[in-house]
Parts: C-alpha cells; structure tokens; sequence
C-alpha cells in the first residue's frame, strides 16, 4: 500500500502508540492524537506475557526487545496461596530459548520504552475526539478543542470506554465484572516478593489480590506491585462511582488477607495507587468499518484474569500494520486484518471469561 497515507491513530496508550511507532517505520505518515496533553505514563505493574514480548521485534526498532526486557524483571515462579498465605501451589514459568520470557515490568516503562522510539512530531496531546464521519475515499475527524482532521485512514485505540467503537459497532457496551479494584507500586522493604515472583491470592470471602515483583526502581529499591480486587455492586449513578474511586480499600476486606500482605498494601503513597470499576465488552462483531479500524481494549476490553489485555493490543498492531502494507486497496487491508484478528481475540475474549469463572469471579459476563 501506498506509504503517502496518510493515518490518525486515536489514543495514545500501549496499543495506540505501538500501532503508530510500527507504521512510521514502514514509512507511513501517521498522526497519534491523544486526550491527555502528554502521553500517560501513570499505571502500576503489568505481566507482559511471552507473546507480548515478542511483538517488540516487529517494531522496526532495533533493540526494542533488549531495552524492555532490561527495564523489567523475568517472571519465574507462579506462587498460587489461600488468603491466610498458606501454599497451595508453585508453578515455574516456562523459560527457554525458544521463546521469550513473559516479564513483570511498570506501564511507564513499556511505555517510555516505546515513546522513545517513536518520533515524537507525530504526537498531538490535548485532542479529545467527539465525532467520527466516513466517506468513500476519506476519515474525518472532529475534536472537543474544535480541531478537525481529514486522511486516508482512522485507526481507535481509544480504549475501554471508546468513542471510536462507537461508530464501528454502535451496540457495544461494557459489562460490570463485580469488583472495585485497587492496583499500587510500593518499595518492598522486607522482601515480601523475591526476584521473579508472582503471588496470587486466590478469589475467596469477597476478595482476591496478586503481588508481583518489579525489581529496583530509579533509587536501587527493590519495588513491587500489587492488586486487590473487592467484589461489591457498581453505584448507578457516574458521579458516586468516581467519588468511590476515591476512597482507600475497605479496613474490613484488607483484614481479610494475610497480615504481611496487608502491611505492605497499606505502606503504600496514594500518589502510587490506582483504582477503577472492572469491566469488559462482548466479543464485536466486526474490528472493521470501511476505512476504520480497533485496536487494544477498544476492540476487546477483557478481564484481567488471563493478563492477555496489553499483549493483545500490540498483537493487533503487528496485525494491522502488516495487513496494511500487504494490501493495495484500504479496505482490502482492513478486510485482511478483520478476518485475521477477530476469531483470535474472541478466542481470548472467551477464555478470559472461562478462567474467570473457574477462579471464583461471580460476574463474567454471557458466552
Ligand atoms: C486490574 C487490571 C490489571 C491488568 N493487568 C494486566 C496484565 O498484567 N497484563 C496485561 O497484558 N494486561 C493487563 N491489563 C489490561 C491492560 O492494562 C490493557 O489491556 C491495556 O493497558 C489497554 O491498552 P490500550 O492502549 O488499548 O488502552 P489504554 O491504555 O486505555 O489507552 C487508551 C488511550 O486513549 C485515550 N483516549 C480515550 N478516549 C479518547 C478520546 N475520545 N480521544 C482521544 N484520546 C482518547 C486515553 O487517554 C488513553 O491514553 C490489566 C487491566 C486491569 C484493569
């Protein structure tokens, strides 16, 4: 395909700007329009499973591989306890040649990893889009600063909650998954997590949490990350929602885990937590309408019981990327991804809900 095409990639998280880091270095004039005025970098830690990280080596970026396995840690043992902390099984992480290992690495990381490679003249902070229209030879689209834009192709990476879904698939909802979730990064200081572990706590009396190494930070400190999933029924109404992510994790629920996996939950800054409603969305009939196309969780939001979400997205961006240049026509291109991704990302979609009834989640969602 031409590489005169001129793309706008919509949202500048790991799927958005992976998308347009591979396509610039196939020579594709891409813009990345994001909400936010500078790329975020906030978000705690994150399993990029060994899929995941071998995407990095279609990035058109020597290194790229090298540099994030440096900036994370290998995963090496699956440490599955009861709530008391008591061992109910250890699994090796599967480590050979062939493959590359899955790592334990902060979000920032991938992603000052990737925006370093990215020439960043693309970038367009402070873009919120609002409206999407398609004729037959050209995407337009209208920003809330009442900036417009008009090329070839509209890739949404915009996300969860995306508006770019919304003229692609105009039914598609999000599903609540039961639990108001609190993600940290805390200094570990009486080495709770060892080099390459990963704890799960397994779903029970309402709760269910996770820890997961995530070596030194800047300082030398060694840091880790941990999640604690608290199942209760969303607030109807948007305003009470946000006013509940505000709030500390429930004294109570906290009780309910071992005492030194609490502790080191509770030393944690505010400035180093996160929290937010869990949600996913049916699989979607189609990634693809005329000149526009989904990736990451715009396209398939899921649970995080599989750890699949991020390396998901950055396998649509190795996907599209190659099925754009393979093809002359847009829409062929579009086509070729469309029947390529979608039965992979159902797959995931499906299974994500499986695992996550298997382990105890109440709310799953149909299959
Ligand atoms: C609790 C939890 C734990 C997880 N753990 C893991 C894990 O261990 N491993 C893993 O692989 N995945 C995990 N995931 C999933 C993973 O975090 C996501 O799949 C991934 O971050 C999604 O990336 P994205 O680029 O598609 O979306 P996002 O990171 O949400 O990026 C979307 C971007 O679009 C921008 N945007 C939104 N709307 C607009 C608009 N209208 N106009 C312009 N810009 C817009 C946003 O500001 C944002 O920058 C987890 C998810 C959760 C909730």
């Amino acid at each position: 395909m031409s590489n005169h095409l001129s793309i706008a990639v919509v949202g500048a998280g790991s799927a958005g700007m992976f998308t347009a880091l591979i396509l610039q270095k196939k020579g594709f004039r891409v813009t990345l329009f994001e909400r936010a005025e500078q790329p975020r970098t906030e978000g705690c830690g994150i399993l990029l499973v060994s899929d995941g990280v071998k995407t990095l080596d279609h990035s058109g970026e020597p290194d790229l591989t090298t540099k994030m396995v440096q900036a994370g840690s290998i995963a090496r043992q699956f440490h599955f306890r009861n709530l008391k902390g008591k061992t109910l099984n250890i699994t090796d992480s599967e480590l050979n040649d062939d493959k590359p290992p899955s790592l334990l690495i902060r979000r920032s990381a991938i992603m000052k990893t990737i925006w370093e490679a990215l020439d960043q003249r693309c970038f367009k902070g402070g873009h919120t889009v609002i409206e999407v229209q398609q004729a037959i030879d050209q995407v337009h689209i209208e920003f809330s600063n009442g900036i417009h834009w008009s090329g070839d192709m509209l890739i949404g990476a915009d996300g969860i909650f995306s508006q770019v879904a919304r003229h692609i698939v105009p039914e598609r909802k999000l599903n609540y998954l039961g639990d108001r979730v609190w993600r940290g990064v805390v200094e570990d200081k009486h080495g709770f997590c060892k080099d390459g572990d990963f704890f799960v706590y397994a779903r029970a009396q309402g709760i269910y949490a996770n820890f997961f190494y995530l070596g030194p930070s800047d300082q030398g400190k060694p840091m880790t990350h941990w999640g604690f999933f608290h199942e209760e029924p969303i607030p109807k109404n948007r305003s009470e929602q946000q006013a509940k992510l505000k709030e500390p994790i429930p004294e109570e629920a906290l009780k309910r885990l071992s005492p030194d996996a609490a502790s080191l939950i509770s030393s944690t800054n505010h400035d180093q937590i996160v929290t937010n409603w869990s949600f996913d969305i049916d699989p979607l009939p189609t990634l693809v309408k005329g000149r526009i196309a989904l990736v990451g969780d715009a396209a398939h939001a899921m649970s995080s019981s599989q750890a699949r979400g991020m390396t998901a997205g950055l396998e649509d961006a190795v996907e599209l990327s190659n099925s754009i240049q393979n093809h002359t026509e847009i829409q062929n291109g579009l086509a070729h991804y469309n029947a390529n991704r979608l039965p992979t990302v159902h797959k995931y979609q499906k299974r994500s809900r499986e695992v996550s009834r298997k382990t105890g989640r109440k709310q799953t969602g149909a299959n």
